[in-house]
């Protein structure tokens, strides 16, 4: 099976990393696609937006980390058909630390999804928000990242700061690494503020810049604490259309690259 690891990040918190990561991953396997999700963030926001609130023993991507544990042995089914989780526990937030160390800290996630990758048609990982060992890792091991920008005064902040160090992962780690996409994530159409913000990104990234928004909707911020995608959550919601669209572009845009 062919498989495409697709990092989501931003080093900015808030901007809608895990809201995509899961409603993505939900919409492709709505869609027939086998996919996996992966954890790579200690708060584990995408392990229980899926329903695994506390992971069981220590089946988890930590373990993966230091080598206690395969990531077959981790991988748990979601409740949506074909999606799995890779699950994240508080644990990973020692694992910068305890990388330091090691030799290929920037490869470990690399090696742990070489196992499964087979497995599955996408491979999402929801990053930190941070631009250390965890998201670096995330880097090295993906195809390409989707970077989720929120529409406000500071969303080109830190910009920069990414895509230089997407730039130097590429030059060191990951040759063939690209920049999947930019999505706009909170909009909101009433506001004039996300429109001149939305315009000024379009000017720096043109066509990278999804043509799908996800507008702001409170459900999606609801069905997590639901352990529930928006696709089971409220399949005909505003965001639910929003992430359905963002699908099908995704898709397009992928074939469109083959
Ligand atoms: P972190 O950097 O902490 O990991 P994140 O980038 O993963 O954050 P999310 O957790 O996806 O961001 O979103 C931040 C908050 O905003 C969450 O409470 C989420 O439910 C909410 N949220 C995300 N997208 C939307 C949206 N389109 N409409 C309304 N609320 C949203
Ligand atoms: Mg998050």
């Amino acid at each position: 099976m062919d498989t495409r690891i697709i990092a989501l990040a931003n080093q900015k918190g808030g901007v809608g990393k895990t809201t995509t990561t899961l409603n993505l991953a939900a919409v492709l396997a709505d869609k027939g696609k086998k996919v996996l999700l992966v954890d790579s963030d200690p708060q584990g926001n995408a392990s229980s937006g899926v329903g695994v609130f506390k992971t069981n023993e220590d089946k988890n991507i930590y373990s993966c980390f230091i080598g206690a544990k395969e990531a077959v042995d981790c991988i748990l089914p979601a409740k949506l058909k074909n999606l799995s989780i890779l699950p994240a526990s508080i644990d990973l937030v020692g694992v910068e630390v305890e990388l330091i160390a090691q030799e290929n800290r920037e490869k470990r996630l690399k090696s742990i999804l070489r196992s499964v990758t087979g497995h599955f048609q996408y491979i999402l990982i929801d990053c930190p928000p941070s631009l250390g060992l965890l998201t670096i890792n995330a880097l090295t091991a993906a195809d390409s990242v989707l970077i989720p920008l929120q529409c406000e005064y500071f969303a080109l902040e830190g910009l920069a700061q990414l895509v230089q160090t997407i730039r130097k992962v590429k030059k060191h780690l990951n040759r063939e690494l690209f920049i999947e996409g930019l999505l706009l994530t909170m909009y909101d159409r009433r506001n004039r503020l996300t429109h001149s913000v939305a315009s000024e990104i379009q000017k720096h990234f043109g066509e990278q810049v999804y043509r799908t928004v996800i507008p702001r909707n409170v459900r999606l911020s609801e069905s997590p604490s639901h352990g529930q995608t928006i696709i089971e959550y409220d399949a005909g919601c505003s965001g639910a259309k929003a992430y359905k669209q963002l699908g099908t572009e995704f898709l397009m845009r992928t074939k469109a690259r083959a």
